[in-house]
């Protein structure tokens, strides 16, 4: 069994991929190639936003978006403490202060509360000016935007959704990559919409800042190519990541999606008073990034993955740190009682095998070992 099975998924979709690569590989527009402004027009379309701009991947996409907004040294950031290190980097890549905020449990997305909290304290503080929200579609599921939208609108903050996993999810009748002012999102390999490499990208409805990340994702680019009008970066989707994403496309829209979330609802079921299931919010559809459990603790994490492993069924523990916590952010003193459920997730979590081309017997095999794991202990 794969945890995420990439080559079942390319035996499914060979021919179109094979064939839509063989077009770049014929007409040798590797970089900035007609496939590129089509993916562009394809995914602005899905999420609804006027502009969709692709870029080298999730972590330069979420750095630009920063970049655009003018955020750096003396600006608040704030970012949930349970997420991918990349959502936090770029904050501190612009010389910003990334401000962690806790998450909720059930949903593992940021905890709107705390973050209100958070904001306020820097308010009260007065070294940092607070400038923008990097909100989080961890899993796959859309982070709370209504509860988030009033606090950005309150405190007259940025939105920044960093949509990597989130992809392909949706809330209240709008898609992943539509609730930020500006959203990202990651084509790497293991996420819902993967490419065979690197690649990502922005969406916005704003046309100021969609021209500005087109300047700043190619050395600032003023007019022309050798008219630079700031300092940039050179992060461009290859035309061919771009061919294979418009192969697998419609197969993620049409089908994929459906499946994970088919998946999603036999091993709820099927763990229900085995294990704590994740938690779709009423009204959230979730893309499935990952579909992960909560053990009693640490031991019983540790013991399950052993027996899964046994049996040849792999799990991955995303994530054993919070952000905080990481040595890259040492410099900063935090407080360890701040991130009480971050610290209990790290100890507690564990993603099993999801995506599209599971099979349900396979589904059946893991949540059948997951009960003899409990009866055996
Ligand atoms: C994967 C990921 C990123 C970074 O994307 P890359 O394309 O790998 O740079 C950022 N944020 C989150 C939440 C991610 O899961």
């Amino acid at each position: 069994m794969e945890f995420r099975d990439l080559k079942k998924q390319y035996r499914v979709l060979r021919s179109e991929i094979d064939q839509r690569i063989q077009e770049v590989l014929s007409n040798t527009a590797f970089i900035q190639g007609s496939h590129v402004t089509e993916l562009e027009a394809l995914l602005a379309d899905y999420t609804g936003m006027k502009h969709c701009i692709t870029c080298g991947n999730g972590t330069d996409a979420l750095q630009l978006a920063l970049m655009a907004w003018g955020i750096g040294e003396g600006d608040a950031v704030y970012v949930p403490d349970f997420t991918f290190f990349a959502s936090a980097e770029a904050i501190a890549m612009v010389g910003a202060t990334p401000v962690f905020v806790d998450v909720r449990k059930e949903t593992f997305n940021i905890d709107v509360d705390q973050l209100g909290r958070a904001i306020r304290k820097t308010l009260k503080d007065g070294t940092l000016n607070p400038r923008a929200v990097v909100a989080v579609d961890l899993f796959g599921q859309p982070a709370e935007y209504d509860g988030i939208r009033e606090l950005t609108n309150q405190y007259g903050l940025l939105l920044l959704e960093d949509g990597a996993q989130g992809f392909g999810g949706a809330a209240g009748g709008r898609r992943c990559c539509s609730f930020g002012d500006i959203s990202t999102t990651s084509f790497f390999p293991a996420k819902p919409l993967g490419c065979y490499g690197d690649g990502g990208a922005l969406f916005t409805d704003c046309d100021e800042w969609n021209e500005l990340l087109r300047s700043l994702k190619v050395h600032g680019k003023g007019d022309s190519k050798y008219k630079n009008v700031r300092i940039g970066m050179n992060s461009r989707l290859d035309t061919i990541q771009a061919a294979v994403l418009l192969a697998k496309f419609r197969h993620f829209a049409e089908a994929e999606l459906k499946s994970v979330n088919l998946i999603a609802d036999l091993y709820t079921a099927g763990l229900a008073g085995l294990v704590r299931t994740p938690v779709v919010k009423q009204g959230y559809y979730s893309s499935w990034a990952q579909y992960t459990v909560r053990l009693k603790d640490a031991q019983e994490r540790e013991g399950l993955q052993k027996y899964l492993k046994k049996q040849n069924i792999p799990s991955m523990i995303y994530y054993p740190e919070p952000v905080h916590s990481q040595k890259a952010f040492a410099v900063v003193r935090y407080d360890d009682r701040d991130f009480a459920s971050t610290i209990e997730l790290c100890h507690t979590v564990l993603s099993l095998p999801m995506h599209p081309y599971l099979e349900e017997w396979e589904v059946e095999e893991v949540i059948a070992k997951i009960r003899e794991y409990n009866e055996q202990k």
